[in-house]
Formats: structure tokens, sequence, C-alpha cells
């Protein structure tokens, strides 16, 4: 009888936060197995819209989605209010600011840099057992698999296995908003459309463009709200069928199924035991756009950090919580309350109109949205460095 194979780092789930989480571990000399239930490439019902915040993290964990399949730069954006006001804004150009890919190819591409980097990633290999004590963790996998390590990275999304078996208890992630997205084709637009509909908000509807004339459209509604799911398909089909939608979406048709999937937006729990949380599977999402891709990739490498770091299991956790606090939580709360504001389709309208008042506050309101800085940077002015709101994009320097 062979024993569990034993490694420094066992990552649950490989999309962006496992694989962020493993690329940095792996460079930091840790021996690293990932288990995902699924074969990739695999889709994940997504925007697939990458903010600047998340374009850096992806330069510095070496992969360029720029040389992609399907990858669409972004150059404006342009914002659509319940009135029909519209508000273009145009991206820097020093470096790449936001830009959209399909996540069936960029997580392809980040387990392929993970195993490149030297982490071992197992396709097709659920998580079924977790037996966690004070020294570590024992897991089992539908495939046989039986793993043991002193810390556990679950990264395993929304529905997030770990966490169910940990506590058999929980419910998923906490969704805040439940979105849905479809692919279409023949649509010829390189800019990204956000618009704002009065009764999705704090919710909106989108339409990104992806390589070949092709787009992600959806919507995203606040589940806080009280919109029962039933009314959701039927909402989809209504949104799509409104006038400000047709003069976005023209001639393009539809390319694939639409579906449905929730985006988890509360933070934590972020630690239990030698386990911790990541991404979706810690409900890092921001509440006000519905992104998660960022934070995923941000919280992977702050857990890695963490574990690094040394200490005993109380002092890991502590570090990793500390990290997350400073350095999204506090954003993630700014984010939360100016749902206030944007939630109200007069606080919309006003707010869309102040942004408009000159090509400064265009660009800076663009910049903010893209997290090219921490949301709420002005609120904690110990973060600040020089250029901290004027520094080039991502891939400046290639
Ligand atoms: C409709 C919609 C639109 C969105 N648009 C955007 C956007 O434009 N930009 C943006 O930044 N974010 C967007 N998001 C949010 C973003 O998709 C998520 O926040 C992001 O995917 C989180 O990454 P993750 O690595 O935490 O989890 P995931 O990407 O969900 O990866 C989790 C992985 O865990 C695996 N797994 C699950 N269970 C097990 C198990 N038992 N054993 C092993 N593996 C397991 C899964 O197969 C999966 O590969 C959107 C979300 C939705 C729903």
């Amino acid at each position: 009888v062979t024993g569990p194979a034993t490694v420094d780092l066992l990552v649950v789930g490989a999309g962006p936060g496992g694989t962020a989480a493993a690329i940095a571990a792996a460079r930091a000399g840790l021996t690293v197995a990932v288990h995902d239930k699924a074969r990739f490439p695999r889709d994940k019902i997504c925007g697939d819209g990458l903010t600047t915040g998340a374009l850096r993290l992806l330069e510095d964990l070496g992969l360029d989605p720029r040389f992609l399949q399907g990858w669409a730069p972004v150059l404006e954006t342009v914002l659509v209010s319940p009135k029909g006001r519209h508000l273009v804004l145009p991206h820097p150009r020093d470096g790449v600011f936001a830009g959209v890919v399909p996540r069936a190819v960029l997580d392809g591409a980040l387990v392929a840099r993970a195993r490149d980097a030297g982490a071992r990633v197992e396709e097709g290999s659920a998580l079924v057992q977790l037996d966690a004590d004070e020294g570590g963790a024992t897991a089992r996998f539908d495939d046989g698999a039986v793993v043991r390590a002193p810390w556990v990275i679950a990264a395993d999304g929304t529905y997030s296995a770990t966490r169910r078996l940990l506590d058999p208890a929980a419910g998923p992630a906490k969704g805040d908003m439940h979105a849905f997205r479809q692919y279409f084709e023949g649509w010829n637009d390189d800019r990204l459309w956000v618009l704002f509909e009065r009764d999705l908000l704090p919710g909106y509807a989108w339409v990104f463009p992806v390589g070949d004339g092709g787009a992600n459209v959806g919507f995203g509604v606040h589940r806080s709200e009280g919109v029962p799911t039933r009314y959701l398909a039927q909402l989809w089909d209504d949104v799509l069928a409104r006038p400000a939608m047709r003069a976005v979406l023209r001639d393009a048709q539809p390319a694939g199924r639409r579906q449905a999937w929730p985006i988890p937006a509360s933070l934590g729990p972020l630690t239990s035991g030698r386990v911790l949380f990541v991404g979706d599977a810690a409900a890092a999402a921001d509440p006000l756009t519905g992104e998660g891709i960022g934070q995923a990739l941000w919280t992977g490498i702050a857990a890695v950090d963490a574990v690094q770091a040394g200490g005993d299991g109380r002092a890991v956790r502590a570090r990793y919580e500390t990290d997350v606090e400073r350095g999204l939580a506090v954003d993630l709360r700014f984010a939360r309350q100016l749902l206030g504001v944007f939630g109200r389709p007069r606080g919309c309208e006003l707010s869309m109109r102040v942004i408009d008042a000159s090509p400064w506050t265009r660009s800076r309101f663009a910049r903010w949205m893209f997290e090219d800085y921490p949301r709420a940077l002005l609120k904690t002015p110990g973060r600040w460095h020089r250029g901290a709101m004027s520094s080039p994009g991502a891939f400046a320097r290639v």
C-alpha cells in the first residue's frame, strides 16, 4: 500500500485563484499539487473582462494574454445611463488598461503556465474527502489520488467543495449578484459597453468584445434587491430586446447558450485550520462591478505569501487575514458603499454627469473603474505611492 503523496502545498481548483497560487508557490521553491475536477480547456461563465489590476498580476505571473486566441484589447469603454446618456471613457495608451479573453482560453493558459513553473496539475480530479488536523490535511480525490500537505489553498469557486467538506452546514459562498452570459457572433465593435438599465440597478448589462467579431453579452442583478431566480430568465429575453441593447448589438446573433452563475462578493471566511480560501471560494469579487478574476489572482498570491512567511498555523492565518484586510477588504467595503449611489437611477444619472465633466474626470474614472489603483486609495493614504494614479498600464515595457 503506498501512502499519500506529500507536498508543501495542495491547491484545490485550477481557475485564476488556484493557478496564481500554484505559480507563486512553485516559483518560491515549494512542491505544489493542484487538483481540478474539470479537464482543460474548460469554460467558466464569466464576462471575460480583465481589469488593469488583473492584467498587472498576469504580467507578474508571466502570462501575456495579448497572445491568446480570442484576445480583444479595449481602448474605449462606453457607459449608457438609465436615461440613455452615453459616456465615452478612453483608456490611457501607455500600456494595457483593459482587455477581454474567453475564460476557456485564459484558464487553459494559466494551467499551462503553472505546469511550466513546476506545479503538478491533475485534471479530472475532484476533491471528495478532507481530513484536516493541527499539522496539515489529507485530501482524497475521485480519481483515487491521496495528497497530504501542511497547507491547503481552497480555490474551488463559489460552490467550494473544500468549504462544504469542512463544514457540511455551509452553503455556497454568498452571492450578491446573479449573472447571465451568452456569446454572440457578427459583432464588429471593439468597445466595451456597460448599460445601466433602471430596473437592473445597481446591477447592469454588458456587451464586451471578444476576438474575431464575437461578443460576450450578459447582465448581473443584485439578489438583495429581491429579484427571484425564475424571473431572471425572462428578464434576460426582455433585456436583449430593449432599444438600448438592440442599438449596441445591431445584427449580432447568439452563438451559444445563455447560462447563469452567482458572483460571490461578501468576502470571507478566509481561513479554517490549515485551509486558506481564495477567489470565489472566499467570496472575494467586487460587489459593485462583479469583477473577480483580479481578486482571485491577488488572493491566490497573498495566500502563498502567508504560507511562505512561515510560523505556526495561527501566524500564517493571521498574516493572510491581515494582508487581505489591508490590500483588498478595504476596497471591497468602499465599493459596497457606492452601491447606494449607483444603485438609484438619480444617483446613477448624477454620477455620470459628474464623471462626464471633463477629459480629466473621464480618464480618472476609467482608471478607478478598471482597478488601476486600489478602489479606496484616497481613503487609505498609507497605501499611496508616487505615481499611484498615473502609472502606466500592464505590459508597458514589452
Ligand atoms: C456571469 C459572470 C460574469 C463575470 N464577469 C467577470 C468579468 O468580466 N471580469 C472579472 O474579473 N470577473 C467576472 N466574473 C467573476 C469571475 O468569473 C470569478 O470571480 C472568477 O472566476 C473567480 O476565480 P476562481 O479561481 O476563484 O474560481 P473559478 O474560476 O470558479 O475556478 C474554480 C475551479 O475549481 C474547480 N473545482 C470546483 N469544485 C472542485 C472540486 N470538488 N475538486 C477540484 N476542483 C474543483 C472548478 O472546476 C474550477 O476550475 C463574472 C462572474 C459571472 C458569474
